[in-house]
């Protein structure tokens, strides 16, 4: 069980997947390099996946995903 300070919210646009704000800068809308494909992969926790946040070159270390969040390894809020 992953805890909910680990979870991103996300949302899919044309197809390509945003999340509503970088944990680590505060970027609000921020286009992830992460493909809706890879995201069914994440969500049937078929694999892992880094991510480097492009506004602010974090990285974010994706471990499972759900239908509204991205769950990370690590806590994103307080
Ligand atoms: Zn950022």
């Amino acid at each position: 069980m992953i805890p909910f300070r680990n979870s991103l919210p996300y949302d899919i646009q044309m197809n390509e997947v945003y999340a509503s704000e970088c944990p680590f800068c505060g970027e609000s809308h921020v286009r992830l390099p992460l493909k809706t494909a890879e995201l069914e992969q994440l969500r049937g926790g078929l694999m892992k996946r880094l991510v480097v946040m492009p506004c602010c070159r974090s990285r974010l270390q994706l471990v499972d995903a759900d239908s509204d969040y991205l769950l990370s390894n690590k806590p994103l809020r307080a």
